[in-house]
């Protein structure tokens, strides 16, 4: 033990020696000290909405970690095959250590230290998290000095390229390096035997169409990764149970031992790939074992270990819907893994009695008996109905250390099994992980989409309700029968009034900026999530119903296992809704404002048509807030409502009906479907004549 310990210490100063390297400029490609918040750098391909001519680089890796429980260190080897697909010659590699942020002198403590936040910041050795080569990386066999521009931060590393590698060409980065996680959980976390590894390895950054894309992990934004196969084998103490991304195709995961009575037998789907490479050799010390993991198609790779987990699983069969050019499978083994040491778990998290018995009960009632599962397969089915087919063999949530939750591919680390927290991670291996988004550009792309989701899901958008309304009829739709109607309009109304707050104060800043550039992470939350979810809720209005479900089942097809932006999406709403939305994306996501509008000067004619009467009412619609949006308006009349949509490029325009009966008002949004703050059921009373 104590051998190991000093050789442990030795791997320490090295890496310390490793990490002093020469300064270079705290500077990053694409992070230029004074970059416009919106960029505007020429793409080196036109960003086109064709999938057609839009390169994507490929990163696949195969790693052996052996975890240490002592010390809560893993100590692994690893390569990756990186091949350069852009029309350009690359002279460096750009490498993320993400564990390096949970720790004191990262940017991440530098950000929550100045937003009053202590977490890492003074955590000492053992407890604070921290990922360190133990060795010089080598590309194709020649060792390379590692560079940490940011330094004292050391989630990026540079890593000069001796040859260049030219378009085609790929290189093999050999890594070897320790990791551990912090004992302070977020995101990721260890405690006792338990580990949560959401960040471990050197993960390649994405060279994309805007050029390199290396980001220090901060608060803000969380993913951004190159797609390719991950081969991974953790060697574990025999008694750990893991759960990860991929299939385990060889080695026990360890769920059949602790499965809990009712559960299906654990469906590992072993034989998902075919010609998954023969093993390498694994050294696997005496009281251990080796599982294998194997993953395609995804970008990143996350697992959590704990000989406290139960288990319980099930299958999920569906039958698919498209011609995909990706594998899809019939059958989806669901994991999920929760803890029986919780009692053990929440004593050690230094909670009050009480909140230590509510962690207790919750880690059990909310997850046991098929209760995750059920969340699961139905978070898989509504995902389907909505994007499209769940394109992987296998789906594994593990109750995490930490609360809330995370997404990674086929897996999600939850906090809390509830169906919202589940449709909304689950969203994301959709949003994120198979719609690939840079979440430190356009975190609005992901997280406001599956926040909008999740509200979709719960039956909780406006435009769900306008249709409601609509189908009605009611004379009154701003004061409906039904309470829980109200309730719910109420809540949306509120979170519509908080964004025009912060418009009016001028504290609101646009969906599309920098993530590491928000004022601080609670204006990133309010913009990414709140506001983002606001934008897919304005997008929905304006498409309608059939056509808002057909773009993102498009969305979907075309961009699958592909880096997504704003072009991606935005060329595929005006392809399917058949209109230019240049309007709607700029305004949404490079700029702030409100929706409101005004109706004036109504006027109320009869006149006499082909022997009958008609009444045509005419009013002026004039813009008033900074978004332009289709308003609706409508005129009731003794059986019911006429709606129409106005135009949006329109700054004033003459809004008109032809009636056959009296009508009594003239409506601004009359279903409240609009995000509009101000113009919902405002009503003119129209003069009877
Ligand atoms: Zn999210």
């Amino acid at each position: 033990m104590r051998k190991r310990l000093a050789f442990v210490l030795l791997l320490v100063a090295r890496a310390v020696t490793a990490q002093s390297a020469p300064a270079q400029p705290a500077v990053l490609p694409n992070q230029q000290a004074l970059a416009p918040r919106i960029p505007v750098r020429a793409a080196t391909t036109r960003a086109s909405g064709d999938t057609t001519g839009y390169w994507q680089q490929r990163a696949d890796y195969q790693i052996v970690a052996t975890l240490d429980e002592r010390v809560g260190v893993i100590t692994a080897t690893g390569s990756l095959r990186y091949v350069n697909r852009s029309p350009e010659v690359l002279r460096e590699l750009w490498v993320h250590q993400y564990l390096n942020a949970f720790r004191p002198g990262s940017r991440w403590s530098a950000t929550d230290e100045r937003e009053g936040r202590l977490r890492f910041q003074e955590l000492r050795d053992p407890d604070y998290a921290y990922e360190r080569f133990t060795s010089a990386p080598r590309v194709n066999g020649r060792t390379v000095t590692v560079e940490y521009p940011l330094s004292p931060d050391s989630t990026v590393v540079r890593l000069p390229l001796a040859t260049p590698l030219a378009p085609g060409d790929s290189v093999t980065v050999e890594f070897a390096w320790t990791a551990r996680p912090s004992t302070v959980p977020r995101r990721q976390a260890r405690r006792g035997r338990s580990f949560d590894f959401s960040q471990w390895y050197p993960k390649v950054a994405v060279y994309d169409r805007d050029g390199w894309k290396p980001n220090a992990l901060v608060p803000a934004g969380e993913f951004y990764g190159e797609f390719g196969a991950f081969d991974v084998t953790l060697v574990l103490p025999a008694d750990q149970t893991v759960g990860a991304t991929g299939v385990p195709v060889s080695g026990d995961p360890g769920y059949a031992r602790v499965m809990a009575p009712g559960s299906e037998r654990p469906r590992l789907a072993a034989q998902a790939y075919r010609d998954v490479p023969a093993a390498t050799t694994v050294r696997v010390p005496t009281g251990y074992k080796a599982v294998r993991f194997i993953a395609r198609n995804v970008h990143h790779f996350a697992w959590s270990t704990s000989p406290g987990f139960r288990y319980e699983g099930t299958s999920y069969v569906h039958a698919p819907s498209q011609f995909y050019r990706f594998p899809i499978w019939d059958t989806v083994s669901v994991h999920v893994l929760y803890r029986a040491d919780a009692a053990d778990d929440c004593s050690r998290a230094s909670l009050s009695e009480s909140a230590e018995k509510r962690c207790v009960d919750e880690s059990l009632t909310q997850w046991q008996g098929g209760k995750a599962l059920d969340q699961t397969r139905k978070a898989l089915r509504w995902l389907e109905a909505l994007y499209g087919d769940y394109p992987y063999p296998q789906i594994t949530v593990v109750k995490r250390i930490d609360a809330s939750g995370t997404e990674f591919p086929m897996l999600l680390m939850n906090g809390e099994a509830t169906l919202g927290l589940t449709v909304h991670e689950l969203g994301h291996v959709y949003t994120y992980g198979i719609l690939a988004n840079n979440e430190w550009q356009s975190g609005w792309m992901d997280e406001g989409l599956s926040s909008y989701q999740e509200l979709l899901q719960a039956g909780d958008s406006r435009v769900l309700l306008a249709a409601r309304l609509e189908m009605a009829n009611d004379r009154n739709p701003s004061q409906p029968a039904d309470t829980a109607v109200r309730r719910l309009r109420a809540r949306l109304d509120s979170m519509s009034g908080e964004q025009a707050t912060t418009v009016r104060e001028g504290t609101a800043e646009p969906i599309g900026s920098r993530a590491d550039l928000f004022r601080s992470f609670a204006a990133y939350n309010a913009s990414v999530y709140d506001r983002g979810q606001s934008m897919y809720q304005a997008l929905h209005d304006v498409l309608g119903e059939e056509t808002f479900q057909r773009f993102l089942r498009e969305y979907y097809a075309m961009w699958q296992f592909r880096h997504v932006d704003r072009w991606a999406m935005q060329a595929t709403a005006e392809r399917v809704g058949e209109r230019k939305l240049g309007w709607f994306f700029d305004q949404w996501v490079q700029q702030t404002g409100v929706i409101d509008y005004a109706l004036r000067a109504p006027v109320v004619r009869k006149e006499q048509v082909a022997g009958r009467f008609q009444w045509v009412v005419t009013a002026q619609l004039a813009r008033v807030g900074q978004y332009r949006h289709p308003m609706p308006v409508g005129v009731r009349t003794a059986t019911g409502w006429t709606v129409i949509r106005t135009d949006p490029l329109k700054d004033v325009q003459l809004v008109q009906f032809r009636l056959d009966e009296a009508p009594d008002a003239l409506w601004l949004d009359p279903y409240g479907s609009t995000e509009s703050p101000t113009a919902r059921f405002y009503r003119l009373v129209l003069p009877t004549r």
